[in-house]
């Protein structure tokens, strides 16, 4: 029953485990396709918006290039830009700069101030590289209205592909946000879109000025990225140290890297908690299977101890019908069930077998000194020193009826038993048992012995009878002796005193 119980409990653990294993995993899984959804996304929005700045510049730079930059058309070209940029939400400002960073024209109109963006990056990128492509550089700070933008640029070039300035198309970092404030990410969730080289351009939530501003060395960067343009993986952030599941996709046409991540703690905290439900669940059942088990125990327990009782009172029951309840020697019935066996056995091991039949001598007269009572006791003391003769486990001494005993003695020959019956009667008549009306003045015995010797096969009663006849030639010979078969003499007729 206990290895019962602890099978069900194994069972029940593991299934449980398994299961819950089996939900984990799809937690996980789910998740991937959730951040994977949203980096394409992400993705896809910053390649369109990059693509649409694009598409004006280079509308721009072939206008520029065909009818040139002139006070005449300057101010026709500032239009154009102006309705692009409210046509678009992606723009916040077009720019057109000459080969010295002057301002030429501008989505903002014209300014008195005749700034100079020579100093920017894109400025300094595109007057050194002939690169004919889109340029995008890192985030700055709007010289026109102050906002946060990211600069997207292109090379203007004389007829002799001598360098002829920059077109520049301004996108607004808060038209990244706002998209990304669309998207539903979890309280630890984190959006990004940065440089292939590991600047952030923008991220939800924005890195706070102590974090780190780049990528560069985190294991998106460093380690997935060198290997696929795009995939998931569980990675610890550098900027805030938040473990999450990321996706994370490289733009094929530009320098760009989006990524979206849900952190692992809310991924799995659903599934901790049907965990822990589920192992509270199993400890309840285990624990019931254990109480249900100690009650079915301590209940078989219950019942082999009161059939143990039970076997036992049987066996003192049985004892008492097998004893005398005078003597407490064996009584006549289990006395005749050992005889059987016995003979049985001595007929088949051809061994020998005997038995001694007393009688108490005189014993009517004993009674009638000493009253019934005094009689009774008279039978237990003879008892007594019988069964002290009578030792080996086999041996059975019993009362045979009235004042006469019997041994059993197997596996013994006449010598033997003769032996023991005299041993026994000079016990009694040692004992010094007062019997006033016997002519020695105390109890004594008369014995009867017959043995069957090995092959000798009579009947188990005949063997009685032999004794029988043994005890009575005792008595007839003058009593307070042992006799046998062998001591009766054949051809004298003696005329012996009658028995009783
Ligand atoms: P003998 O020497 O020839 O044996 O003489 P005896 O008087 O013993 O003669 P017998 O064996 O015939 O007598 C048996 C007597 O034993 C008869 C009965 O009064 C007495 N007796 C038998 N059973 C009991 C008993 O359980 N208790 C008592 N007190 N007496 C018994
Ligand atoms: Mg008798
Ligand atoms: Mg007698």
């Amino acid at each position: 029953m206990l290895s019962f119980i602890v099978l069900v409990a194994v069972v029940l653990v593991a299934a449980t485990a398994w299961q819950d294993l089996q939900a984990r995993d799809v937690a996980l899984h789910n998740a991937q396709t959730a951040v994977s959804n949203l980096t394409s996304s992400v993705a896809r929005q910053a390649e369109d918006a990059i693509h649409q700045a694009d598409n004006v510049l280079i509308e721009l730079a072939e206008r520029v290039a065909e009818d040139g930059v002139t006070p005449a058309n300057r101010e026709r070209l500032s239009r154009l830009m102006r309705r692009h940029v409210q046509a678009l939400e992606g723009l916040q400002g077009l720019f057109v700069y000459d080969e010295q960073g002057d301002w030429l024209a501008t989505s903002f109109g014209e300014r008195g101030d005749h700034p100079n963006n020579s100093d920017r990056n894109y400025f300094i990128y595109h007057r050194d590289h002939s690169d004919p492509g889109v340029h995008i550089s890192p985030v700055v700070s709007s010289r026109t209205t102050g906002e946060a933008i990211i600069p997207i640029s292109r090379r203007l070039e004389h007829a002799d592909g001598s360098f002829a300035g920059v077109a520049l198309a301004t996108i607004p970092v808060s038209y990244f946000e706002t998209f990304f404030h669309r998207l539903s990410l979890d309280g630890k969730g984190v959006i990004f879109l940065a440089m292939r080289d590991g600047t952030i351009l923008v991220r939800r939530p924005a890195s706070a000025p102590g974090q780190a501003q780049t990528l560069i060395n985190g294991e998106i960067f460093s380690r997935y990225l060198p290997r696929s343009r795009q995939g998931t993986a569980m990675v610890t952030s550098v900027v805030d140290g938040v473990t999450r599941l990321y996706g994370y996709s490289e733009s094929e046409q530009f320098p760009l890297v989006a990524a979206a991540g849900l952190s692992r703690e809310s991924i799995l905290a659903d599934w901790k908690l049907d965990a822990y439900r589920d192992t509270l669940l199993v400890s309840a059942v285990i624990l019931l299977l254990c109480l249900i088990g100690s009650v079915l125990y301590r209940q078989v327990r219950q019942a082999e101890r009161a059939k143990t009782r039970l076997a036992d009172a049987y066996l003192e029951l049985e004892s008492l019908a097998q004893s005398d309840s005078l003597t407490g020697l064996a009584n006549r019935r289990r006395f005749d069930a050992a005889l059987q066996v016995e003979f049985a056995r001595a007929l088949r091991n051809r061994t020998s077998l005997a038995v001694i039949l007393f009688d108490i001598d005189l014993f009517k007269q004993y009674n009638d000194a000493y009253g019934h009572l005094g009689g009774d006791e008279c039978l237990r003391q003879v008892a007594q020193i019988i069964q002290r003769f009578v030792r080996r486990p086999a041996d059975v001494a019993a009362r045979y009826g009235g004042e006469e005993f019997v041994v059993l003695l197997p596996d013994t020959d006449i010598a033997g038993a003769l032996t023991v019956a005299e041993q026994i009667r000079y016990a009694v008549s040692e004992a010094g048992l007062a019997h006033r009306a016997a002519p020695l003045g105390r109890v004594t015995i008369s014995g009867g012995v017959h043995a069957i010797d090995r092959a000798a096969a009579t009947s188990a009663l005949g063997l009685l009878e032999t004794a029988d006849a043994a005890l009575y030639l005792a008595k007839q010979n003058g009593r307070n002796r042992v006799c046998q078969e062998a001591d009766r003499p054949t051809a004298s007729v003696v005329k012996l005193p009658t028995r009783g």
